[in-house]
């Protein structure tokens, strides 16, 4: 059960300290309370832990200072939505907004290797009004003899880029807590020149303690990969564990499942879990065609796959497209052949447009057929 204060609410008003007390005292129940920041405002929800069913959520709602009183069911307290439509979902990060609402795109490169081409890749995003991207430092590869990424040595010269072009969010995948400390130093160091949003990657999705480090810092959202060997539930719950130690923003990303039935594309494209993820969760929901389709194959249309999968994700409603774009993909140190190039930038990013506008049709569409 979750029950959620009145926004003027603060830890020191009377009311805070007198219906923590009431819930504390519940037999059988323990409290824990989150705050919760979106990006409109800032609410306090206090879990109530236990055998929760004997509870009347009419006394408890009727305290001085509660809101209202949610049910939940046992899976994903806190990133769950619990079909309740009020609570809120989505936040703010460095000047940009991420909900289940709107759409960012994060073009950039697989995996840093040269400044020269880290700039590139910047100033094509600014030319074409980009404030996002990705940039990969730690790689984790299935080959322990394969390139894994320059590490430490390459963000100083990635984060004073992205300032000089006005990137205010890099994806950049860790996969140990002690990167999230050097991304940290660094973006000191640097003159918080960007933001960083800490990307959880497949092979990690359930490395339970690299999640517990990344949920108790609060510096960085997330941008969580879906496992791609086991179930939507199975990731849910793992995605859970960020917020449950105290980081509620977290972007839920859909990225291909491991099967051969996927073949010829590297992974089975999963993007119809847009809307199911929606509906059960409240975090926005990112796509990532590149590690989805992995080739630059393309239709007798013209349209390479990895447009067309991205357009599937985008009408259905997902709010981040993740995807490898690099100046020079024969000299890309990693998934070089699955890239887009700059001279495609427009293309693509016209094409998401497009599957946008279409998306907005279905919405109105849907509010004026739905019942
Ligand atoms: C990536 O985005 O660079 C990546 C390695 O993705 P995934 O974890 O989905 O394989
Ligand atoms: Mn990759």
């Amino acid at each position: 059960m979750i029950v959620i204060l009145d926004s003027n609410i603060t830890e020191h008003s009377q009311e805070y300290q007198h219906a923590l007390a009431y819930l504390s005292r519940l037999p059988g129940i323990s409290t824990r309370v989150h705050k919760v920041e979106g990006a409109q405002q800032a609410l306090t929800e206090i879990y109530l832990i236990g055998d929760t069913k004997t509870l009347s959520a009419e006394e408890i709602g009727a305290l001085p200072g509660v809101e209202r009183v949610v049910r939940i069911s046992e899976e994903y307290r806190i990133l769950g939505r619990h079909r309740d439509e009020q609570r809120i979902s989505g936040f703010d990060y460095n000047g940009v907004v991420f909900s289940q609402d709107n759409l960012n795109v994060f073009a950039g490169l697989c995996a840093v290797d040269t400044p020269e081409h880290v700039e590139l890749m910047m100033k094509a995003l600014r030319e074409h009004g980009q404030v996002c991207t990705r940039m990969g430092a730690y790689k984790p590869r299935t080959n322990p003899y394969s390139f894994q990424g320059h590490e430490k040595t390459c963000l100083p010269y990635v984060f004073e880029l992205a300032g000089k072009y006005g990137i205010k969010v890099i994806a950049m995948e860790v996969t140990h807590e002690r990167h999230v400390e050097e991304i940290q130093e660094c973006l000191e160091q640097t003159g918080q020149p960007t933001g960083v949003m800490l990307q959880i990657g497949t092979r990690n999705t359930q490395n339970f303690e690299l999640l517990k480090a990344v949920g108790q810092q609060q510096a960085f959202p997330v941008l969580f990969k879906r496992g791609f060997g086991i179930t939507l539930n199975e990731s849910l719950n793992a995605a859970e564990y960020l917020a449950s130690e105290g980081n509620s923003k977290v972007v839920f990303c859909l990225r291909g499942v491991k099967t051969n039935m996927g073949d010829p594309h590297r992974n089975l494209v999963d993007f119809s879990h847009v809307p199911v993820l929606k509906r059960l969760t409240r975090m926005p929901v990112c796509v990532d065609p590149s590690h989805s389709v992995g080739s630059r194959e393309r239709a007798p249309d013209g349209l390479y796959d990895l447009m067309h999968a991205t357009a599937q994700g985008v009408v259905a409603g997902a709010n981040l497209v993740l995807v490898d774009f690099h100046p020079a993909p024969a000299k890309a140190l990693v998934d070089g052949p699955q890239a887009m190039l700059l001279s495609e930038l427009s293309w693509f990013l016209d094409d998401v447009a497009a599957a946008r506008v279409c998306y907005e049709k279905r919405q109105a569409l849907a509010e004026r057929y739905g019942l």
